[in-house]
């Protein structure tokens, strides 16, 4: 068999705003969609519904949300352990529906070694782009997973050793967070020099950049220095989201991240549970606002955190966004062409065509009507590939 006809389904393609009834066939040969007409086999689709597999723009593979087996951002898991709860939680987010993913902090060059693998056919999961280890200041949010490094020339440095190693991002650390102790959500970190001198790196060579960055301040500092996206943004000011707007900058709202503590406060530390509790409100209306004012979304989980597992996140995520008032179409986009665009993987996914890879799923309900359709039973194709 090389060839196979998938019909009558309701598709959403990506390239409309709405489903519509069409056949498509696969090369099972080269897992790409192609406009071959003679087929081998044919599945009749009749009342499901298809749309590109999810991309994911903001995942930590290396970490156990559980943290039995290793803690994000500590320096305790070895690269045989942070390798095997890798290709772990890949797994496990396939099952979910995604089929392409942004690692943003991982340890010893697992993302950046899997993402060769995956490329070459050799390991059966998402794809990824990769960003190695995250930068971050001295004592800064994610030191202890990340590169410490002050000042413009360290910046410098660190950025060209990534791009060295074959990240196709690099991660940048804007402001503190929720998930380490000694730190705000408000304080500024990396200054916005320092983030300029990597974001420059990265775009000479072709590659993003992003920051975490969370509060207003810091957002701002990161869009003046010029990132690609906005990891999180929880305190954006009519102000902020003007500059969003001005810039053409991405935000990756990542709300399953403080929902997940907030589900699991007895079990978590005070100082993340706090921080937590305090921020989730105005992070949904920070959320809510950027996407009635039209700022591009692209959807990120955050998965790896504390309780944000790989199984069900990413359709959570897809629920969670809705429930802050973005619309139904605007998070499908943002999960499959925005989610395309920014991770500069849109000659390859994001859009059902001809040419591209066949990462597809199978729905039972219309997500369009539904959000919650892409949480019950699914089938999940990566390159034409069943996921079982
Ligand atoms: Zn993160």
């Amino acid at each position: 068999m090389t060839k196979t006809l998938y019909k009558n389904a309701q598709v959403f393609t990506g390239k409309r705003e709405n489903f519509e009834e069409l056949s498509f066939v696969v090369d099972d040969q080269t897992g790409t969609f192609t406009s071959d007409e003679q087929v081998d086999q044919t599945i009749d689709l009749a009342g499901k519904y298809v749309m590109p597999g999810m991309i994911n723009a903001h995942t930590h593979i290396v970490a156990d949300p559980y943290g039995r087996i290793a803690q994000l951002g500590s320096s305790e898991a070895s690269a045989p352990t942070a390798t095997f709860l890798a290709i772990t939680n890949l797994q496990k987010m396939m099952t979910d529906g995604v089929t392409y993913i942004r690692d943003v902090g991982s340890v010893a060059d697992v993302d950046i070694e899997l993402a060769a693998l995956e490329r070459q056919g050799d390991l059966f999961a998402p794809g990824i782009v990769a960003s190695g280890s995250p930068l971050t200041m001295t004592g800064g949010h994610f030191s202890e997973g990340a590169y410490e490094v002050d000042g413009v020339d360290e910046v410098r440095k660190y950025a060209r050793l990534l791009l060295k190693k074959g990240v196709n991002n690099i991660k940048l650390m804007a402001t503190g967070g929720v998930s380490f102790d000694g730190e705000t959500p408000h304080d500024i970190q990396l200054t916005e020099a320092e983030l300029r001198a990597a974001i420059e790196e990265a775009h000479h060579k072709g590659r993003t950049a992003n920051a975490h960055a969370q509060g207003t301040q810091g957002i701002q500092n990161a869009l003046r220095a010029g990132v690609d996206s906005i990891e999180h943004a929880v305190y954006l000011d009519d102000e902020t989201i003007d500059m969003f707007l001005q810039k053409g900058t991405y935000i990756v709202p990542t709300l399953a991240a403080p929902w997940a503590i907030n589900q699991n406060p007895e079990t978590l530390p005070d100082f993340m549970v706090n921080k937590s509790e305090e921020l989730a409100q105005a992070h949904v209306e920070s959320i809510g606002k950027a996407a009635q004012a039209g700022i591009p979304l692209v959807m990120g989980t955050d998965s790896g955190t504390s309780f944000n597992n790989f199984d069900k996140n990413s359709s959570i995520e897809m629920e969670l966004m809705v429930n802050a008032g973005v619309t139904n179409l605007q998070v499908l986009q943002a999960a499959t062409i925005n989610a395309a665009d920014l991770l500069q993987i849109d000659t390859q996914v994001g859009t059902i065509e001809a040419n591209k890879l066949a990462d597809f799923i199978i729905l039972d309900d219309n997500p369009l009507e539904n959000i919650k359709a892409l949480q019950d039973e699914k089938t999940v194709y990566k390159k034409g590939k069943k996921v079982q």
